[in-house]
């Protein structure tokens, strides 16, 4: 196991309307975060002897080159948890920085409320790549502080300070479907800070609504999005639309979309703030998706079963997208429909959209042989 999230705390000093999170005064105790990284260790111990095994029979130069692996922390808001993720950082340095064959690296989203100068330079140090959650021109409307006082001035401060440390900082957007007409606008207002990266994905789950209606005015801001997209990446500019680029590069390597799932813990594995194992945010606390624990070790069977009810929705199974569609992500379809085999008409229509818009931007890019973006999309 290679990534590990570990869950710092349930509470947050946002309240954004989309939010499923239950706010609990919950945080991670330290020393469950140590035992969480430990057991990593043991495991990467272990698949480095099997590999010193295969290299003896195999003299593959490919095999020696030093595996990345990951450790980000979630919340809630994670940096209320400040003090515990810095001593977890410092800890897995001295037990997984120093394997030999193994880097690792962190990453922190965040709702950018506690950054400072000096957690800024603890995260150049020991190369957490932060990404901030930020709505755009629509932020005072849907992320509100605690106690609902707007966010937006103090954010775009944040912000600031973050690209002036980080210039490659990304920017995660979430698509509130009542305010969906300020989509394209926000990226515009992104790119004019500086911004080169952002993602976006629509809001879902019982606080949200969409309708065709607000679907459709989605699509159009979209549509605007992908022409601004196509701006900004011509001559030597550069911009990333994070879901055009994922469904451009997987298609270019002929990856399918079910390879990059979470597989129930076989490539991500979630610890929770009391040390159960899930494999992602949305199942966490519900028991029939817990996967084990860091007292217990993973439950294999249990990964198993899982594993065995992820099933492709019947109505995808002659749709000449299926290999390009998230439609197998059993936390998505878990989250739209309340079953892992069901996916919903919102996530149907935008992967259709999404696979459209990004062809289109990708068949223009490519015909211009505009050299950055060929660059990026074919570089291994
Ligand atoms: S910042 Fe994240 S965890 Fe906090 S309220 Fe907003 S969506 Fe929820
Ligand atoms: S586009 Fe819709 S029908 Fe096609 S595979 Fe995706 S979810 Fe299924």
């Amino acid at each position: 196991m290679r990534r590990l999230t570990l869950v710092m705390t349930h509470q947050c000093n946002f309240d954004c309307k989309y939010c499923l999170q239950k706010h609990e005064d919950v945080f991670m105790p330290v020393e469950l975060g140590e035992k969480a990284i430990e057991r990593m260790r043991q495991e990467l111990l272990s698949e480095s002897s099997r590999k010193d095994s295969s290299d003896r029979s195999s003299d593959d130069p490919e095999e020696t080159s030093s595996t990345k692996v990951q450790i980000s922390f979630y919340g809630g808001e994670p940096l209320l948890a400040r003090d515990r993720i810095e001593h977890l950082v410092k800890y897995a340095n001295e037990r997984i920085g120093g394997m030999p064959g193994y880097s690792v690296r962190y990453e922190i989203t965040t709702n950018g409320l506690l950054l400072d100068e000096s957690f800024l330079s603890f995260a150049k140090k020991n190369r957490i790549l932060l990404a901030l959650s930020h709505d755009g021109l629509a932020q005072d409307q849907v992320r509100l502080a605690r106690g609902g006082k707007p966010t937006r001035e103090i954010v775009d401060q944040k912000l600031e300070m973050l690209l002036r440390a980080f210039p490659e900082t990304i920017i995660m957007m979430t698509i509130h479907p009542d305010y969906v007409d300020q989509v394209a606008d926000s990226i515009a207002f992104f790119h004019e800070k500086g911004i080169r990266s952002v993602s976006l994905v629509p809001a879902h789950g019982e606080r949200v609504s969409w309708t065709e209606e607000k679907f459709r005015r989605f699509s159009q801001q979209m549509e605007k999005v992908k022409v601004l997209y196509e701006r900004w990446n011509q001559g030597d500019g550069y911009f990333r639309v994070i879901p055009f680029e994922n469904k451009i590069r997987n298609y270019i390597r002929q990856k399918d979309a079910d390879s990059a799932m979470c597989h129930f813990g076989c490539h991500k594995l979630m610890v929770d703030a009391d040390g159960k194992y899930y494999p992602c945010s949305h199942f966490i606390g519900r028991d029939g998706f817990c996967i084990g624990s860091v007292e217990d070790d993973v439950d294999e069977a249990k990964i198993r079963t899982l594993e065995s009810r992820r099933v492709e929705p019947e109505i995808c199974r002659a749709c000449d997208l299926r290999f390009r569609c998230r439609h197998t992500c059993a936390c998505a379809n878990h989250g739209h429909t309340g079953s892992m085999a069901e996916v919903s008409a919102l996530q149907c229509e935008y992967e259709k959209l999404t696979i459209r818009l990004a062809d289109e931007a990708a068949a223009a890019m490519i015909r211009e042989e505009n050299p950055r973006f060929v660059e990026r999309m074919y570089k291994p």
